[in-house]
């Protein structure tokens, strides 16, 4: 039997509706099969570092939201970006970041604890989070410009790229692992799959741009207390 207060996290997998580009940007569409179609939170994301609590289902400007609310399904959208997943030692806060290169450079992670510890009253050290599917350093080549552009705004972010012949790659799960393991919070239920090399399994920018993102959802059941 589960318990009586528990969070849900889902994450999803290319469609087999494939081929129609409505269906895969739209959650929606999708969350009806998971009977969540009215609790729904969807970010309208930018790649900004903007965090909003929500005690509402609806559409926000952000790329990260938390909630203290029961019942609430908090969406993130992704297709190469780092989805982070949090919840709190007494399962009462459930919260998503969306964290591509520029959120992980304006550390968009710690501006989602710090807003917890403000708004919620929640210390980050009682944060547990999780880092779904998304690009790995294996495949995440980029561009002299976001080095320069880390190297410029954050000095120890040098550590989190690899520089070879092809180029720079950058490992988004490990900054933004260090930023949460700076703050306390602690991991626990990642996934380790890049979701370059897992094509086949996930959508990915790099692989095919605007073929569709991967959803991912994080509710909490049962009572407030
Ligand atoms: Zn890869």
């Amino acid at each position: 039997m589960r318990p009586e207060k528990h969070i849900d996290l889902y994450f999803t997998t290319r469609s087999p509706a494939d081929g129609d580009s409505d269906h895969n940007l739209r959650l929606d569409k999708q969350a009806d099969v998971l009977g969540m179609s009215s609790n729904l939170v969807v970010m309208n994301q930018t790649h900004s570092a903007k965090i909003e609590q929500v005690s509402e289902p609806g559409e926000i400007d952000a790329d990260g939201c938390f909630s203290i609310e029961s019942g609430l399904a908090l969406s993130v959208r992704v297709a190469d970006c780092v989805p982070v997943f949090f919840w709190d030692d007494d399962a009462t806060l459930t919260g998503v970041v969306h964290a591509g290169w520029r959120g992980t450079m304006a550390k968009i992670a710690l501006r989602f604890t710090d807003k917890v510890q403000h708004q919620a009253g929640i210390e980050s050290h009682s944060l547990h989070y999780s880092l779904g599917p998304s690009i790995g350093k294996c495949c995440y080549n980029v561009g002299e410009d976001v080095f320069k552009a880390f190297s410029e705004t954050w000095p120890n972010s040098r550590d989190f790229f690899t520089r070879c012949r092809k180029g720079f790659f950058l490992d988004l799960r490990a900054a933004n692992r260090f930023l949460l393991n700076a703050a306390g919070a602690k991991e626990g239920g990642s996934l380790e799959l890049c979701t370059c090399c897992e094509r086949r399994r996930f959508y990915s920018y790099r692989v095919e741009p605007g073929r569709g993102r991967n959803w991912g959802v994080i509710i909490r059941h049962g009572s407030q207390s």
